[in-house]
């Protein structure tokens, strides 16, 4: 049984050795023996032992030195000897015995049951020692397990964060990331007297370009419209984010109406640029957008939807008046002060 304990018995008397034999008999225990401090070595290199009882008095190697070569050793550092011998309680000699690592004596000739009690508690300290290790060692496999977890779990949320605020097919920010940083930009701008801008964009003719070249046409179109989004004037602090269907917003911090006018230019050019056909827009023969654009230095008394309002309708504006432009805000769209 692997489970089984094994105990070491050495003595340079095999006599000694049968009589120690008998009397562990049944101790719950395997029994091992080796006649010199030399055999008991290199049986330590093959089987792993609970306790050894060391003869002191051996020829060549004493069982001072093989307790302290025992004791030397990594593997063995820790393993309970019982000195057996049969010089008189001497202190001095019993001293040497615990320098050299023991942790009892059981003096000649040996009594069987003072024998058996040591034995048997030995074997006890032993089993709960190899059972709090086998529990740490499970408790230290457990702490990986959730750390490992715990990463995956905060990778996973991380994801989850970045997919509720992007749009999956563009890319873009999506609305929901839009309406959180249109709230940001506003407290701070308020706070430093600043202009905060906002660019509305919609691509013209959008249903029919659907209706003729198909809803995957469709799609392509808006992801090559989003790349192009992303002006190359765009500021670190600027964030371009898909509204919704065909429409898309650029937030502008810091940034006046004629800022948010050359921005939207630029797109409405970029759009121009790419000469995707549309044969359903009456118009031209080719994709176009159309901006509104609003700017405001946020006061207490509006509220951050007002900008999307008042962008909104200078989008409507540039859709009655012919699509592919840029239109802005009407005058006093905020209210004196804007
Ligand atoms: P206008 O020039 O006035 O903007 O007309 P429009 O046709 O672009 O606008 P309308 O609001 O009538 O139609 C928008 C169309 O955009 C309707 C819908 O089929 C299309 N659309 C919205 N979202 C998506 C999308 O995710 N994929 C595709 N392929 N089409 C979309
Ligand atoms: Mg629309
Ligand atoms: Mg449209």
């Amino acid at each position: 049984m692997p489970d089984t304990p094994k105990i070491l018995i050495v003595d340079d008397t095999p006599a000694n050795l049968l009589v120690m034999e008998s009397l562990l008999e049944g101790v719950g225990a395997q029994l091992l023996t080796a006649t010199s401090g030399q055999q008991a070595l290199s049986l330590m290199l093959e089987h792993e032992f609970s306790l050894v009882l060391l003869d002191v008095q051996m020829p060549d190697m004493d069982g001072f030195e093989t307790a302290t070569l025992l004791r030397g050793r990594k593997q063995t550092r820790h393993l309970p000897i019982i000195f057996v011998t049969a010089i008189g309680k001497d202190d001095g000699q019993i001293a040497r015995g615990y320098e050299a690592g023991a942790v009892d004596y059981l003096f000649k000739p040996v009594n069987p049951h003072i024998l058996r009690s040591k034995v048997e508690i030995f074997l006890e300290l032993d089993r709960q020692r190899r059972l709090l290790a086998r529990k740490s060692a499970e408790l230290d496999h457990k702490v990986k397990e959730l750390l490992a977890l715990k990463k995956q779990l905060e990778a996973a949320n991380r994801q989850l964060n970045e997919l509720s605020l992007t749009d999956a097919l563009t890319g873009l920010a999506n609305r929901r990331c839009f309406q959180e940083a249109l709230q940001t930009e506003w407290r701070r701008a308020m706070r430093c007297g600043q202009p905060l801008t906002l660019v509305m964009a919609d691509i013209d003719f959008f249903k029919q370009f659907n209706d003729i070249y198909g809803h995957v046409a469709g799609d392509e179109c808006l992801v090559k419209v989003a790349a192009v989004a992303r002006s190359p004037l765009m500021r670190p602090a600027d964030l371009a984010a898909r509204y919704g269907g065909e429409e898309f917003v650029l937030l502008l911090p810091n940034t006046d109406l004629e800022g948010g006018v050359c921005q939207a230019e630029e797109i409405r050019l970029a759009v121009e640029k790419l000469a995707i056909v549309h044969e359903g827009s009456t118009i031209g023969p080719h994709l176009t957008m159309s901006f509104g654009v609003a700017s405001v230095v946020p006061r207490r008394e509006l509220d951050p939807m007002d900008l999307v309002c008042v962008a909104d309708k200078a989008l409507y504006t540039a859709k009655e008046r012919g699509r592919n432009q840029v239109d802005v805000q009407g005058r006093g769209a905020f209210g004196s002060g804007a």
